[in-house]
């Protein structure tokens, strides 16, 4: 079983670890490294794994190293260790939104694995979404394990490009905003028509899950669902009437095309 160095013990690298764990991953083969104690040490209490300040001495620990900080550190993390031990061997997974491998492969110095996964913040809950890309150096078993790896929060798709990464961003990455802003709309009106905020709340988070929960189930065409619940003439067909008149085809494509070319800038 190969062993994991989590670099930086924040959101996104305790999502995976606890959902690694869960899966059934020993403990004993995974390290995480923190400046600070404390989030370190909250996630040896849980998960019962080790544990250190050290980036170097989590990377020597480990086959597999999880980038997980903050993407403006990833070049200053990667230039310490490709500086100071032997990475060559080592399989290199970066979730940084905005760095790219030819970035992390300059910093690291000497030629190694290093993957890209772009995973989204509903990982946190075991049901995200990770678009990953590897570069030249990446053998099918690296790939296998990533797949493992980021599979333990979510779905996986492997990308063809790295510029799909940009795409990804503004597919899932960004998105779960998007439903936010939607569904913060709803409240709004809901609170508009005399509701309580718990209960107008309520009554959009339940309709958000259940209509996701029927695109899941069902297998049809999305727009074919919204089609089977539009009855001519009637409530709900007006409500889409006033979405198309009002672009809202046109305005999302514009808002994901907006999310992409900021990725392209960050990068
Ligand atoms: P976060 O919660 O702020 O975690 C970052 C961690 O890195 C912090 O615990 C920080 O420790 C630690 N750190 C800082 N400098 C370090 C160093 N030199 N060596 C080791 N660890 C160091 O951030 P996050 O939300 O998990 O995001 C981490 C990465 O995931 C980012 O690159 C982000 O783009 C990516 N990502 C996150 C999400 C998400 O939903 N959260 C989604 C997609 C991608 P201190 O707090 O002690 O400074």
């Amino acid at each position: 079983m190969k062993k994991i160095a989590f670099i930086g013990a924040g959101n996104m690298n305790g999502a995976i670890i606890s959902g690694l764990i869960n899966g059934g991953f020993n403990p004993e083969h995974i390290i995480v490294s923190n400046p600070s104690a404390e989030k370190r040490l909250a996630l040896q209490a849980a998960h019962g794994i080790k544990q250190t300040q050290c980036n170097i001495e989590a990377t020597t620990f480990a086959d597999v190293i999880v980038l997980g900080v903050k993407p403006y550190l990833i070049e200053e993390v990667c230039q310490h260790l490709g500086k100071n031990i032997d990475i060559t061997d080592k399989c290199f997974i970066s979730v940084a939104a905005g760095c790219t491998i030819k970035q992390i492969e300059l910093a690291l110095v000497k030629p190694c694995t290093v993957i890209r996964t772009m995973p989204n913040t509903p990982a946190q809950l075991g049901c995200g979404v990770s678009g990953i890309y590897a570069n030249a150096h990446t053998t099918e078993e690296e790939k296998a394990f990533t797949t493992t790896l980021m599979e333990s929060v979510g779905i996986v798709k492997w990308l063809t490009s790295e510029e799909q990464i940009d795409h990804i961003i503004a597919v899932s990455g960004s998105a779960p905003a998007y439903f936010f802003l939607f569904m913060e709309a709803m409240q709004k009106q809901a609170i508009a028509y005399g509701f309580s905020e718990q209960d107008s709340r309520e009554l959009v988070q339940q309709t958000a899950l259940g209509a996701a929960k029927m695109v899941i189930e069902n297998k049809l065409p999305i727009g074919k669902l919204r089609e089977n619940v539009t009855s001519k003439g009637g409530t709900t067909q007006a409500a889409l009437t006033s979405f198309i008149d009002g672009g809202l085809e046109k305005l999302v494509s514009n808002a994901m095309n907006c999310a992409v070319d900021r990725a392209k800038e960050m990068a």
